[in-house]
């Protein structure tokens, strides 16, 4: 399908060409489901929002609901601020959710509609003890982890206090653009370290809520509105990901003073290391638990054992920068040399971090943001690797080219299970070796010859 991609490089700034990113009210309505019983409004056309809900619930393969200000051709020249009234009015009174978070789309912002102003004018339909929340998602810049932090920047300034006494919260965790499993292993660590932490937004038990044979509106899953109000009250704020969680953490700094640990989502060994031993420091305990240690000791001990497997192979890596990041760091843990790096979620940051990583070890590397997958074809094309790690768009270039690619990020559209299993701390990184093994092992078996063929590896 792709055969046809020209190796030769010609350099573009107005044209994307497959892109490595989606809108930003995509990360902005995941981030949303992630506050229990809120339900995500899309200010703007019905077909951003089926857009939106169809993108989320193909990769969590559960209903995602959303509802949206359904802007006609009168809307689109006089404003959304009649709609998004009436919508509001309509929502507490059908569906009854505690929160119900607005984001807006390029048309509204196009537009230039005052949500905050239309928000304000529309206190006497916000029943009691409810509460509307919002953020400005207009996907012309950034990408869905845009919309993710703007999202989460907008819990704090609507919901976060100051000197709330009833809930004791002494640590904020904001997990970033991780998929449930992540974040339910994150609440396990968190819980082995004994560490009062309060996480937002938590989309466990939201977007991957068993079946019970009971229709539940509303699942048990999500941050309750008394955490995310108790956050300014924290002492510290541990933001995971400096592009999907840090401006949250600086807006609870700004706003309430709260001390912000920005830290690199816990993928791969050293992350999940330097994960632990702030939690450890914050928790004022000296060691870690022995559950813990013992974890690390199996990932080292699969590490050192399948480490021949791994030594020099050359690899292809795209995907959201917060998760590609810690990715680069743990394929050169392994002795693997992570050549191309690539994210469509612009940033020089991206670019910085990961010259910074790879240092002098990586010779090869191709590193860029807001960039495509286009341009990550043409120098796999040029210059061929061993495996490629990234989103289900990936398996395009790995079928021309076929070079094996491990899936990893979001969206995974084509295969199942992916949100349920985390890949974050050490159980996460046995994980992913043992993928990265069987896919390189998997290609192996498949070009051997007769005599070859290993029946053990
Ligand atoms: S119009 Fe904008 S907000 Fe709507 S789907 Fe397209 S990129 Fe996303």
């Amino acid at each position: 399908m792709l055969e046809a991609t020209p190796k030769e490089i010609i350099p573009r700034k107005a044209l994307r060409i497959n892109p490595a990113k989606t809108c930003q009210p995509i990360g902005a309505m995941y981030a949303a489901l992630g506050i229990h019983r809120c339900l995500p409004h899309s200010h703007g056309s019905q077909g951003c929002a089926s857009y939106h809900r169809m993108h989320l619930t193909r990769h969590f393969r559960d209903p995602v609901m959303a509802s949206t200000s359904s802007f006609t051709e009168g809307a689109s020249v006089f404003g959304g601020s009649s709609n998004l009234r009436q919508a509001i009015k309509n929502i507490f009174h059908i569906y009854n959710p505690d929160v119900v978070a607005i984001h807006t789309t390029c048309l509204s912002e196009t537009i230039g509609d005052d949500v905050p102003s239309i928000i304000r004018s529309a206190q006497e339909l916000i029943p009691e003890g409810k509460h509307v929340i919002h953020a400005n998602t207009p996907s012309y810049v950034g990408s869905h982890i845009t919309g993710f932090a703007n999202m989460t920047v907008g819990m704090v300034r609507c919901l976060a206090k100051k000197n709330n006494a009833d809930i004791s919260c002494r640590i904020n965790i904001i997990p970033g653009f991780v998929e449930p499993g992540d974040i339910r292993e994150i609440k396990r660590l968190v819980r082995l370290l004994e560490i009062p932490g309060n996480i937002f937004p938590d989309t466990s038990d939201v977007l991957d809520s068993p079946m019970t044979g009971r229709l539940n509106f509303y699942p048990e899953g999500g941050a309750r509105v008394e955490t995310i109000e108790a956050s300014g009250s924290a002492e510290a704020t541990v933001s995971l990901g400096s592009f999907s969680s840090l401006p949250a953490a600086l807006e609870l700094n700004v706003r309430y003073g709260v001390e912000v640990v920005s830290l690199k989502v816990p993928i791969g060994i050293e992350a999940t290391d330097r994960f632990v031993m702030r939690l450890l420091a914050l928790s004022g305990r000296k060691t870690p638990p022995v559950e813990l240690a013992k974890e690390r000791g199996r990932l080292v001990d699969l590490m050192t054992d399948t480490c021949y497997q791994y030594q020099g192979k050359r690899v292809a890596l795209f995907g959201d920068p917060d998760l590609v990041i810690p990715m680069t760091e743990f394929l050169l843990s392994l002795g693997m040399q992570p050549v191309y790096c690539l994210t469509g979620t612009p940033g020089r940051k991206f670019v910085e971090e990961i010259k910074r990583i790879c240092d002098r070890r990586v010779p090869d590397l191709r590193v860029e943001a807001g960039a495509d997958l286009f341009l990550l074809h043409q120098w796999i094309k040029n210059e061929k690797v061993d495996l490629i790690i990234g989103n289900t768009y990936g398996k395009y270039i790995s079928k021309a080219e076929g070079i094996p690619l491990v899936r990893y990020g979001f969206p995974i559209l084509d295969r199942i299970a992916y949100p349920y299993f985390p890949n974050v701390g050490y159980g996460g990184a046995m994980r992913l070796l043992e993928k990265i093994s069987t896919a390189l092992l998997d290609k192996q078996d498949a070009e051997a010859s007769d005599e070859q063929f290993e029946l053990v590896m």
